[in-house]
C-alpha cells in the first residue's frame, strides 16, 4: 500500500488571513502531493517500508537501501512534517495551552510568549530552507529546535516534535515575500493547542 496524501481537514481559505488560500492550495495539493509521490517511488517494490508507519519509516533510516535513504529522509521528512503542520494548524481548538503542557512550557521554555520567541528565533535563524520545532522527549521535557531541508528531529532520536513550523518559502512568500519575521510572528494566530497537547500527551 502506498502512502497517501491525506485530505485537508479543513478549506483552503479557512487559515484568512494568516495563511491565504492560494498558499494553502499549492502547499497541500502541489507541494505535499509531490513528497508522497516521491517518497511511493523511491520506495516502490519494497513492500516492508511501504507498509512502514510513516513516523517509523524516517525513524529507521538505516533500514531503508543506501540508494534510496536520501530519497526517503527528504520525501518521508516531507510527508511527515506535513502531516503534523496541518494537523496543528486546524483552526478552532484552544488559542493558548493550558493543563500540563502550558505547565511544562512554564517549566522548560519560560513561558508562552518565551517558546513563541524561541521557535520565531530557530525559524528566522535557519538559513534557507528548513523547520522550528517544540519537541518533547519522553519523560515530557521540552525543547526548541530547527532542522534543515525535511529533516524532523526523530531521524536523530531527537524526541518528539509536538509543533513544528514550515519556513521553506513555499509556506508564506505568497502573502510575506521576504518576510519570514512577519509569517513567523503572524501563525500564532492559528496554532490549535488542543492538538498540541494531543500531541504532549501521546508523545
Ligand atoms: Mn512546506
Amino acid at each position: 500500500m502506498a502512502y497517501q496524501l491525506p485530505a485537508l481537514p479543513y478549506a483552503f481559505d479557512a487559515l484568512e488571513p494568516t495563511i491565504d488560500a492560494q498558499t494553502m492550495q499549492i502547499h497541500h495539493d502541489k507541494h505535499h502531493q509531490a513528497y508522497v509521490n516521491n517518497l511511493n517511488n523511491a520506495i516502490a517494490g519494497l513492500a516492508n517500508l511501504e507498509a512502514m508507519d510513516p513516523v517509523v519509516l524516517i525513524k529507521n533510516l538505516g533500514a531503508v537501501p543506501e540508494d534510496k535513504r536520501t530519497a526517503v529522509r527528504n520525501n518521508g521528512g516531507g510527508h511527515v512534517n506535513h502531516t503534523l503542520f496541518w494537523d496543528i494548524l486546524t483552526p478552532g481548538g484552544a488559542s493558548a495551552p493550558s493543563g500540563q503542557l502550558a505547565a511544562a512550557i512554564d517549566r522548560d521554555l519560560g513561558g508562552l510568549d518565551a517558546l513563541k520567541d524561541a521557535v520565531n528565533k530557530a525559524g528566522g535563524g535557519r538559513f534557507g530552507s528548513g523547520w522550528a520545532w517544540v519537541v518533547a522527549s519522553a519523560d515530557g521535557k521540552l525543547s526548541v529546535t530547527s532542522t534543515p531541508n525535511q529533516d524532523n528531529p526523530v531521524m536523530d532520536g531527537g524526541g518528539t516534535p509536538i509543533l513544528g513550523i514550515d519556513v521553506w518559502e513555499h509556506a508564506y512568500y505568497l502573502k510575506y515575500q521576504n518576510r519570514r519575521p512577519d509569517y513567523l510572528a503572524a501563525i500564532w494566530n492559528v496554532i490549535n493547542w488542543t492538538k498540541v497537547a494531543d500531541r504532549y500527551a501521546k508523545r
